[in-house]
């Protein structure tokens, strides 16, 4: 079948009921030689490209397709005809006027008179769909983000990383790893909000925040507990590493003046490991240190005493300070 001939539109030439029906469908459809030339289009399909019938019949199929594209399905077409017909996929096109839409094509193979393979392709407009989809699953990410993240500082919000914690805990359970969970509380906050103002207080906050979260590994979490509180997530360390972890966050803190009154900020911090108790437990086991952490006078780390294989001595004492 050559490019190009002088067959009026194959449309005019079927028999009358199928040019009626062809004539009449929304669909768009057209007939495509083993070639890739277009052999019939319906009115349907060239109002949606934006041509006149005279302007499709015998051009290309790559006509109808943004430049980028062209190679690839010209290369599917002719390796895959007919045999790899019958197959529905989403493709872009390119109208006449520039614009590309998102389409279902689904083709059929049908013969011509002379008992040539031809595609029959039939069209659907998917974009609006896809806006619609693309809109739908931005919007959710967003929610999503919303729901997980602690407004102020970005970080993960307490239920979410209660969520996180569980299944960390369930993890070293299930692997037997290792894993430390720290309770930070910023010393004497109040005091600074009422000497700076909430908004400073805010301030200081978020660039903690941030600061802290730029020291940790990234396999490790950080978790806005609330106010001025927040819980770390350290998988594969036990809490003496920990200790040592969050003593350097501490040190470095000190170097680390905060908002633009240049503040210096400290804060308590109780630290434990993950054995085989409840998560409930082992936040109080956690909580408690914290609690020792600020009777010694704040700005140190206390870890929680917990029997391990290790010499009962060596959680004695349980407190650093700087
Ligand atoms: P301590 O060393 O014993 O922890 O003393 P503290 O003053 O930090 O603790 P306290 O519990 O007395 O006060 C916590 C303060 O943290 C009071 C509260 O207003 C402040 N705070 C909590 N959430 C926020 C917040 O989102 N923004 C600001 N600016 N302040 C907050
Ligand atoms: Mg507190
Ligand atoms: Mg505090």
């Amino acid at each position: 079948m050559t490019a190009v001939d002088d067959t009026p539109s194959l449309l005019s030439q079927t028999q009358p009921h199928l040019r009626q029906m062809l004539g009449n469908l929304a669909m768009g459809v057209c007939i495509i030689d083993a070639e890739g030339y277009l052999r019939l289009v319906n009115p349907a399909f060239c109002e949606f490209f934006g041509y006149a019938e005279s302007e499709l019949l015998n051009a290309h199929f790559r006509k109808l397709l943004p430049a980028r594209h062209q190679p690839e399905a010209e290369k599917h077409h002719a390796s895959g005809f007919p045999e790899a017909l019958n197959q529905r996929r989403a493709v872009e096109v390119r109208l006449q006027d520039g614009s590309t839409r998102s389409v279902i094509i689904e083709d059929t193979v049908s013969h011509d008179e002379e008992g040539q393979p031809q595609r029959i392709a039939f069209l659907v407009d998917i974009t609006e769909r896809l806006d619609v989809e693309r809109r739908l699953q931005e919007k959710n990410r967003r929610l999503e983000y919303l729901a997980t993240r602690d407004h102020l500082t970005g970080l993960h919000n307490r239920r979410f990383g209660l969520e996180m914690l569980g299944q960390s805990l369930e993890r070293s359970r299930r692997c037997g790893d290792k894993i430390s969970v720290v309770m930070l509380d910023l010393d004497h906050f109040k005091a600074i909000n009422d000497r700076y103002g909430h908004a400073v207080g805010d301030t200081i906050l978020k660039e903690f925040s941030h600061f802290v979260a730029g020291v940790l590994r990234t396999s490790d979490t950080l978790i806005r507990w609330g106010g001025e509180e927040f819980l770390m997530i350290l998988p594969g360390i036990d809490r003496f590493a920990a200790q040592t972890t969050v003593n350097r966050v501490l040190l470095q803190l000190v170097d680390r003046p905060l908002s633009a009154a240049g503040l210096r900020v400290s804060f308590s911090a109780g630290v434990g490991e993950h054995r085989q108790q409840t998560l409930e437990a082992l936040l109080e086991e956690i909580d408690q240190a914290l609690y020792q952490a600020k009777s010694a006078g704040r700005g140190c780390v206390a870890i929680v005493p917990v029997p391990t294989s290790r010499p009962e001595a060596q959680d004695d004492p349980t407190l650093s300070t700087l």
